[in-house]
């Protein structure tokens, strides 16, 4: 049986319309699941929006709405987001769906009041808003909040705790020796850090009274759950936890879940001793990802250097776009963006690289008017190198490592051309000539093929165009071998900006 690979993206709150650093997690989660896909995998790739919460609330407040109007409103412009990255999602989850979303919460509440991991108690302390997070007095930093440097609320009220330090030696034997797989090391070794101090409880609902913009907890309508204990089980509900049925019993435990490095705790820690206390199977690997600088500083209003994504995909294409965040945010690191480097990578890259190599071999095929026949001659080697090169990169979600080893085959593909000079060739009468110049381009075809392969999971759109051109329909190599085609003409991919 074809084997299931099930993917997420966190769900971003829709308090504010998508930003760049969102739709660097979509281009990467959408990476792994074409590439997946590839590999022959069925893939299920869930990604939505959190519209619970204080947050939500608030800001819906400020500008006049409902936090319902607010939510519909912003959780449209990611759903539109995804469209315009081209983005493969199989669904999209919203926390506010009373029918796909909220039975499942619901269930895994149940699940842990039947495990005994709910209780009553009186919460004081401190609630950063920004965070949607109880806050102690380590948390902070001069009082403040340190990721938004704002006083955190004062609170005195009863909610229900779920008792996450009941896992914690569980959590870390899972942690250390990758059972819960967290990648990259340096993330682990700050959860494993985190443990090692010691886990305490979380308060895992909010009063009505206080906070109506919930799920209502079951049995307890003066309560509502926590938007975290709500949000989490986003990755539930989308493949149909609460009714247990086909979808839920291929596609769970999810095999790879993208977060970003502001929220890992949550994913590291709270979600699975949720999993472990309902008894429902671990995910296998959270990836924690970096953020997007805007010309080395944090993005910010009031710095002016705020990206809006929709804005780069309007004037450049989702391809560049996809491109860019992959190939210059180290997947596993920050990454920055200034115009500057953006240009500067799609002239180099895109124009320059991967569409004048394609504009070139086509156009030599096409002005030939022969048949070519696919096969990697002279460059066996270095597009089997490549090949290697790629997948040990792409396991380790090191995107820009497989996109620097594709540019290699892509330069030696240029530099192939210019050392034959099959143009010279290519209109000869004289039968030698032609077989040479037959086998240079069977050769560059290949090597033009393969890379549009490889390319396939990162700029899918351009990627496609190329193997139309080659008259490529199955992508796997073996086929390729011997198969006689007559170029199509593709119009320029990455004209020069
Ligand atoms: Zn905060």
């Amino acid at each position: 049986m074809q084997e299931k690979f099930y993917i997420t993206t966190a769900i971003p709150y829709t308090n504010a319309p998508p930003h760049i650093g969102f739709a660097l997690e979509l281009i990467q989660a959408d990476v792994i699941a074409r590439y997946q896909r590839i590999l022959g995998k069925d893939v299920f790739f869930l990604t939505g929006t959190d519209e619970h919460g204080s947050k939500a609330a608030h800001v819906a407040k400020e500008h006049g709405k409902s936090p319902r109007e607010l939510g519909d409103e912003n959780s449209a412009k990611f759903l539109k987001l995804c469209e315009a990255l081209n983005i493969s999602n199989s669904d999209f989850i919203r926390t506010t769906d009373e029918h796909k979303h909220w039975p499942s919460a619901r269930k895994m509440w149940n699940a842990l009041v039947s495990a005994g991991d709910i209780y009553k108690d009186t919460y004081v302390g401190k609630y950063c808003v920004g965070c949607e997070a109880f806050l102690t007095d380590k948390d902070l930093e001069n009082g403040l909040c340190p990721i938004h440097k704002c006083l955190p609320e004062e609170l005195k009220e009863e909610d229900y705790f779920f008792r996450l330090s009941k896992y914690q030696d569980e959590l870390k034997k899972l942690i250390e020796c990758d059972e819960i797989r967290i990648i990259p090391l340096s993330r682990k070794n700050e959860i494993l850090a985190f443990l090692n101090r010691g886990l305490k409880d979380v308060s895992f609902s909010r009063p009505k009274e206080k906070l109506a913009w919930g799920i209502p907890v079951p049995d307890d309508d003066s309560q509502v759950i926590y938007v975290w204990a709500d949000a989490l089980t986003n990755y539930l509900s989308g493949v149909g936890f609460a009714e247990a049925g086909a979808q839920f019993q291929r596609f769970w435990p999810p095999d790879v879940q993208i977060v970003g490095k502001d929220i890992s705790r949550f994913h590291a820690l709270i979600w699975p001793a949720m999993l472990l206390s309902a008894g429902v199977p671990l995910y296998k690997t959270l990836f924690v990802h970096g953020f997007i600088t805007s010309g080395g500083e944090k993005m910010s209003k009031s710095l002016g250097n705020v990206v809006d994504p929709f804005d780069l995909i309007l004037r450049f294409g989702s391809d560049a776009v996809r491109y860019f965040f992959t190939r210059e945010v180290p997947a596993l690191d920050d990454g920055d963006y200034t115009e500057e480097k953006f240009i500067a990578r799609y002239n180099g890259d895109l124009a320059n690289g991967i569409g004048n190599l394609a504009s070139r071999i086509v156009k030599l095929g096409v002005l030939s008017g022969r048949e070519i026949a696919f096969s990697p001659n002279d460059l066996k080697d270095t597009i089997e190198q490549t090949e290697l090169k790629y997948r040990a990169h792409m396991e380790q979600f090191q995107f820009n490592d497989a996109l620097a080893a594709v540019s290699f085959l892509i330069s030696a593909g240029d530099e192939y051309i210019n050392q034959n000079k099959p143009w010279t060739l290519s209109r000869s009468i004289d039968l030698e000539e032609q077989k040479k110049f037959d086998a240079i381009i069977s050769s560059l075809a290949f090597a033009l093929g393969h890379s549009a392969v490889l390319l396939l999971p990162f700029i899918p759109w351009s990627a496609q165009r190329i193997l139309d051109a080659l008259q490529i329909v199955d992508i796997h190599l073996e086929t390729w071998q011997g198969k006689k085609v007559k170029f199509v003409q593709t119009p320029a991919l990455f004209p020069r900006k």
